[in-house]
């Protein structure tokens, strides 16, 4: 018996998508139930951060705040061959 394309999320190898995926551009929807196009589990993929496949958050980055004195960073740069 073939499933049809959509069909293969209902079928219990799926689970439905949690609060964190809300937004996400990788949600479908069948048969009034969102699941996840790339993960089965998509709780499973929130359980240590962010969803690396998330279209809707970013892990936030971090930036130096040191700041380089430009003509010793260029003296510096000099006296290196
Ligand atoms: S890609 Fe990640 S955030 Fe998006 S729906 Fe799937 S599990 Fe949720």
């Amino acid at each position: 018996m073939a499933i049809a394309n959509n069909q293969i999320y209902t079928t219990g190898v799926f689970s439905p998508i949690i609060d964190k995926c809300d937004g996400c551009d990788r949600i479908i929807e069948v048969e009034s139930q969102k699941f996840c196009k790339t993960y089965s589990a998509p709780a499973a993929k929130w359980k240590i951060g962010i969803c690396n496949f998330a279209t809707h958050a970013k892990p936030a980055v971090l930036t130096s705040t040191i700041k380089v004195n430009p003509l010793k960073a260029s003296k510096r740069a000099m006296g290196k061959k």
